[in-house]
C-alpha cells in the first residue's frame, strides 16, 4: 500500500524495482506482441495423425538404419532438451528478468517447450519406441549428452537461490547465460535436429513425427527471436556489460558451438543419407552463426557461408503454410474468440 503508480519510465528489463505484478503501462510492446503471435500458433501434439509413421516404422522395409538412428538420436536429444530448457526458463531466467510483459510471454514460451516435450512423448509411444533408451540418451549417447553437458553449468549459476543481478559481473552472468541459452541451444543446437526429420518428412517418411517438428520449430524460431530482444534491450539499457572482452569471449561461444554441432551432425549421420551429408550441415551451421552474431550485433565469423538448404526459411514463413493457418490456427482462433455478432 502506499507506493506510487507504476509510469513507463519506470521499467527497466533487468533491475528493476517497480512492482511488477502490473502489467500494463506496456513499455516492451514487442514482448507483448510476440505473447499474442504465440498464442495464436496453438497447437496440439495429439491433433497430428501419427497412422503413417506407425506403418512404415513397423515395417522392416520401410526405413534404411540411418534413417532410424536418424529418428531415434533426435528424440533422445529433444525429450530432454526442452526439458532443460523449461527448467531454465522457470527456476533461472524467470526470477531476472524484471519486467512483467517479458515475463508474461516467458510463461507462454514455458508452456510451449511442455507441449514441446509432449509431443517427443507422443512420437515415442506411438511408435513404441523404447521409452527407456530414448530418455537416457542425453546421459548415455555422446553426441547427445555433450550438448546437454554444454549447456547445464549456465543455467546452474542462475538458478542458485543466492544469485541475484545488480553487479556487472552478474549482469553479464545472465547475459552469457541468455546467450547459451537462446542464441545457442534453441538457436544452433537445435538446427541439426530440424533439418534432419524435416529432410524425412520432405521425403515422405515419417510424415506424422516431421510435422511435429515443424511445429515446433515454428515455436522454437519465435523463441530463439524473443530472446535476442531481449539480449539486445538489456544492452541497450547496459551498454557498459558489452565490452569488447565480453564480447570475445561470446564469439568464442559461438565458434565452439558450432563446432560441436558439426560433430553432432557426424555423429547422428556417420554416411550421407536422404540427400544430405555432414558438410552440407557445416556449411549451414556456419550461415546459421553468422546470422546469429549478426543478430545480437557481434561480427559475422563465417565470411561467404552459405544456406545449402533453403527450404528451411520456407518452413519458418507462416504465412507459406496453409496448413498450419488456414486450419488448424483458424479453428482456435473460432474456438477461442467471443462473438458479438
Ligand atoms: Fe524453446
Amino acid at each position: 500500500m502506499g507506493a506510487g503508480r507504476v509510469r513507463v519510465d519506470d521499467k527497466k528489463i533487468i533491475n528493476c524495482h517497480a512492482d511488477l505484478n502490473q502489467l500494463v503501462p506496456f513499455k516492451y510492446e514487442w514482448a507483448w506482441q510476440k505473447y499474442l503471435d504465440a498464442c495464436a500458433n496453438h497447437w496440439m501434439p495429439q491433433e497430428i495423425n501419427m497412422n503413417a509413421d506407425i506403418a512404415l516404422w513397423k515395417d522392416p522395409n520401410g526405413l534404411t538404419d540411418d534413417e532410424r538412428t536418424i529418428i531415434k538420436r533426435n528424440l533422445g536429444f529433444f525429450s530432454t532438451a526442452d526439458s532443460l530448457v523449461a527448467n531454465n526458463l522457470v527456476l533461472a531466467v524467470y526470477r531476472h528478468i524484471s519486467n512483467p510483459e517479458c515475463r508474461q510471454y516467458l510463461l507462454r514460451q514455458s508452456f510451449e517447450e511442455a507441449l514441446h516435450t509432449h509431443a517427443y512423448q507422443y512420437v515415442v509411444e506411438s511408435l513404441g519406441l523404447d521409452e527407456g533408451e530414448i530418455f537416457n540418451m542425453y546421459r548415455e549417447v555422446p553426441a547427445v549428452a555433450r550438448k546437454a553437458e554444454w549447456a547445464l553449468p549456465f543455467t546452474q549459476h542462475l538458478a542458485d537461490p543466492h544469485f541475484k543481478t545488480g553487479t556487472p559481473e552478474n549482469d553479464r552472468k545472465l547475459l552469457r547465460e541468455l546467450v547459451a541459452f537462446y542464441v545457442i541451444f534453441e538457436g544452433i543446437f537445435f538446427y541439426v535436429g530440424f533439418v534432419q526429420v524435416l529432410s524425412m518428412g520432405r521425403r515422405n517418411k515419417m510424415t506424422g513425427t516431421a510435422e511435429q517438428f515443424q511445429y515446433i520449430l515454428r515455436d522454437e524460431s519465435m523463441h530463439m527471436n524473443f530472446g535476442i530482444d531481449v539480449i539486445n534491450q538489456i544492452k541497450i539499457e547496459n551498454p557498459h556489460l558489452w565490452s569488447p572482452e565480453f564480447k570475445q569471449e561470446l564469439i568464442t561461444m559461438i565458434r565452439d558451438a558450432v563446432t560441436m554441432e558439426s560433430r553432432y551432425a557426424h555423429d547422428t549421420m556417420p554416411r550421407g543419407v536422404l540427400g544430405l551429408n555432414a558438410p552440407m550441415f557445416e556449411e549451414y551451421l556456419q550461415f546459421i552463426a553468422n546470422r546469429r552474431c549478426a543478430q545480437i550485433g557481434l561480427p559475422e565469423q563465417y565470411p561467404g557461408a552459405s544456406n545449402p538448404f533453403p527450404w528451411m526459411s520456407e518452413v519458418l514463413d507462416l504465412k507459406k503454410e496453409k496448413n498450419f493457418f488456414e486450419t488448424r490456427v483458424t479453428e482456435y482462433q473460432t474456438g477461442g474468440a467471443l462473438n458479438w455478432d
